[in-house]
């Protein structure tokens, strides 16, 4: 298990970092005021994107369009990146960027099939229409969302984040935030929403948690493929009472049955207590349990998701960089209760998470100690999710973990 994770080593936040007295090691963009940290991150962010878009578009664009037009790990990662950096600096050489990328993927995805946010057209499609109500190009922003509307959602689809109903429920979301109230109307969504209420509850029947889903043969607990992703898309939902409380219960269900390390199961009857991700284990239930104890305003929610969020402190530093199974999502965690909570301690851990990334991710990765994914500069496997993180920590109480908290 050791070899997963580095040993964390550092302050927890809980006393003044570097003290005299501290034995323990410091990183030393720890000690710089926040001003200055901020911009030394934001920099590196800015750095790390240009690097991201050199590897990814500048090169090889046509290769890496017809392998993988995705936002997860493809040419819409890569577009989603240069609009954070725009949202950031207000370039607009990055806008355009953004733009022009999405405008090939959308090209690459007319026939793709598959619907979602992260791995689908629905991703395409929003964040087109969004970044033309930036660029102020309402003929596109009209082109896009009447693209949007094209997609259809077949049957048989599962109803998992990454390929499923919760995935295409977020870019629903996501255009409602983003272009404005009611781009995606309610109706529309309800339905989508009835689906999955009615194959959760028939999945869950004779059983002890009120909500149960099926992808690939297995029920996972996970926010890629499992409950955690699926509750976190629901709670956005205009939910009935009694669905609200399936909600809960299913949640509670997962508290109960967690592990006594604290962490999470990657699936139902899952032993095997490895795996600290976003995609699987404490980190992706943790953000569902802080945004379940806003929603719900809920004592019960809120301490689960401390709990969680211990033990992502303890085994979190991951040999891995990327948002979906390594640090950078890992960091969120701490950003997601900092930024509800106000609570020091969460940005002192965020800022720790980001600092080990800064210092050390590189050079750790070209000695083999850390692995660079398999998708190296990706968004959600590799060096893309460090950028976007690096990013977030000029506004830190703002942070939202990309393309999953609105
Ligand atoms: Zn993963």
């Amino acid at each position: 298990m050791a070899d997963r994770f580095f040993p964390n080593e550092w302050s927890d936040g809980g006393e003044e970092e570097g003290a005299a007295s501290d034995p323990r090691p410091s990183l030393p963009l720890l000690r710089l005021p926040p001003s200055s940290f901020s911009e030394r991150l934001m920099n590196a962010g800015l750095r790390l994107k240009d690097t991201v878009v050199k590897e990814t578009w500048g090169k090889s664009r046509r290769r890496l369009l017809k392998d993988d037009y995705t936002l997860y790990t493809g040419a819409l990662g890569t577009a989603y990146l240069a609009f954070k950096a725009y949202l950031v600096t207000r370039c607009q050489d990055d806008l355009r960027l953004c733009s022009e990328i999405v405008q090939s993927c959308d090209a690459a995805s007319r026939d793709s099939g598959r619907v979602t946010f992260m791995c689908g057209r629905s991703g395409v499609c929003a964040l087109g229409a969004v970044v033309a109500k930036h660029a102020g190009d309402e003929r596109l922003l009209q082109a896009y969302l009447a693209r949007f509307k094209e997609i259809l959602l077949r049957i048989d689809l599962p109803n998992e984040l990454l390929y499923g109903r919760a995935g295409y429920l977020w870019a629903c979301s996501y255009l409602n935030e983003h272009v404005g109230p009611g781009t995606v109307s309610p109706a529309h969504m309800r339905a989508v929403v009835d689906d999955m209420i009615k194959h959760g509850r028939q999945l869950a029947r004779g059983g002890e948690c009120p909500l149960m889903y099926e992808w690939h043969g297995k029920k996972y607990w996970g926010s890629a493929h499992g409950l955690a992703g699926i509750m976190h898309v629901l709670m956005d939902m205009e939910l009935k009472s009694d669905e609200a409380e399936d909600v809960k219960d299913t949640l509670r269900y997962m508290m109960r049955n967690r592990f006594a390390s604290g962490n999470y199961r990657s699936s139902e009857g899952s032993e095997s207590d490895r795996l600290v991700h976003w995609c699987h284990g404490a980190p992706g239930v943790s953000l569902t349990l802080t945004k379940a104890a806003q929603v719900f305003r809920s004592e019960e929610f809120k301490q689960a998701a401390i709990d969680a969020a211990e033990l992502v402190w303890l085994r979190g530093l991951l040999k891995r960089v990327g948002l979906c199974h390594g640090i950078s999502g890992n960091a969120y965690v701490f950003l997601s209760l900092y930024g509800w909570t106000g609570d020091r301690k969460y940005l002192h851990r965020a800022k720790v998470f980001a600092s080990f990334l800064h210092e050390r991710a590189l050079e750790l990765i070209s000695q083999g100690k850390m692995h660079g994914g398999d998708r190296p500069f990706s968004l959600f496997e590799g060096v893309g999710g460090m950028s976007y993180l690096f990013m977030d920590m000029v506004d830190p109480s703002t942070a939202r973990f990309p393309s999953y908290e609105l």
